[in-house]
């Protein structure tokens, strides 16, 4: 079998999709991860025509001309546009699948959060996009099967995916959810709190982008005994002056970034403690002795793993490749879409 890699196409007709709020993942049967690009579709204003989507898209924001406008279709964790969710996901079935597509089956994960509307309106872009049969599967039952969680066991598993606009705190057993809890706290509000620490404390306004930069380049959640270089890095962000409008660059210490981060690292680590208190007691003796699992980008911001450890006194693992997690959780559904019809929802348009 060829191995997985990014933005192959592929002639396959089942398809798994981790539709993001930041990145979206399509996994092919027979193939691995075929395309991975971020959720974004830039339309010009007033239209609904998508001049870019994905990385194209993306390179976009907050540079576009006000006849442009990048659009993040998911961007908290729910469809906020329609119409460009679905050009989104026609676009990168297309690209992904080339051909025809009559007959692909597709699992697509969606946030646990998602209303039945908003489940409709999945189902019927990808219809709409080609599909013959959508089946969807909640993103922490995704995380934790691609995460290698023992999720079919009669044992609690705890999944805590981190991702742009939501986090998803989840107890697995016997193959479903027994808790969960969806925040529209992510990678998203991060950034956010890192912008807003910025302009409170050095009265620089900047942008998202250059937000989340710095949160990639010196951003942490609690000092790494590993990586004492980590404290002292900085990172030169570019912003525009709050008071006079001028252009001016700022060196950001790491600790600073840390501050910034703390009050929705917090509210992470809340969400994870309340799944806890509201799982049943053997579950939680499985969760205290096995460890909670952390998948999503917001998994490899460092030291989250050891604040929430040293919160939750229970041991915290970052699973491997946690960015792709939910795609080869959607990608074993696929495989196996023959026989794991149990752990799917079909669903209707
Ligand atoms: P989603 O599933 O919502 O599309 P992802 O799981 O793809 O989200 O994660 C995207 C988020 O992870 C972004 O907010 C990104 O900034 C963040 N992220 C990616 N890599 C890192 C990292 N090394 N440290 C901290 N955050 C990261
Ligand atoms: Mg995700």
């Amino acid at each position: 079998m060829p191995q997985a890699s990014t933005n192959k196409t592929a002639s396959s007709r089942d398809i798994g999709i981790d539709l993001g709020t930041a990145n979206t993942l399509v996994y092919a049967r027979g193939h691995g991860i075929v395309l991975n690009e971020p959720s974004v579709v830039a339309v010009r204003a007033g239209t609904t025509t998508a001049l870019a989507v994905g990385a194209d898209a993306k390179e976009t924001i907050g540079r576009t001309p006000g006849s442009i406008t990048a659009i993040r279709p998911l961007k908290d964790g729910v469809i906020c546009d329609y119409e460009a969710a679905e050009e989104m996901i026609r676009h990168f079935v297309r690209k992904a699948v080339p051909g025809r597509r009559t007959r692909t089956r597709m699992v697509i994960c969606v946030p646990s959060g998602v209303t039945p509307v908003e489940r409709r309106a999945i189902v019927n872009a990808s219809t709409r996009a080609g599909a013959k049969a959508v089946h969807l599967i909640e993103e922490p039952m995704a995380a934790a099967i691609g995460a290698g969680l023992p999720v079919a066991e009669p044992r609690g598993s705890m999944v805590v995916d981190i991702g742009g606009g939501t986090s998803e705190v989840a107890v697995i057993s016997l193959g479903g959810i027994v808790t969960s809890r969806s925040l529209r706290v992510g990678g998203d509000r991060l950034d956010a709190a890192i912008m807003d620490h910025v302009r409170k404390e050095h009265a620089l306004l900047i942008g998202e982008r250059t937000a989340e930069h710095a949160k990639l380049a010196i951003g942490s959640a609690w000092p790494v005994p590993d990586r004492p270089e980590l404290e002292d890095l900085t990172f030169t962000v570019r912003g525009r002056e709050k008071v006079g409008g001028m252009p001016k660059t700022l060196a950001l210490g790491a600790r600073d970034v840390r501050a910034a981060l703390d009050e929705p690292v917090e509210a992470i680590i809340a969400a994870v403690r309340g799944t806890l208190e509201e799982c049943p007691p053997e579950l939680s003796g499985d969760v205290m002795e096995h460890g909670i699992v952390l998948t999503g980008g917001g998994a490899l911001l460092p030291g989250l793993d050891l604040r929430m450890a040293s919160a939750t006194g229970i041991p915290v693992f970052v699973a491997d490749n946690p960015l792709d997690c939910v795609a080869l959780g959607s990608g074993r559904c696929v495989e196996d879409l023959d026989t794991l019809n149990g752990l799917l929802t079909p669903a209707r348009g």
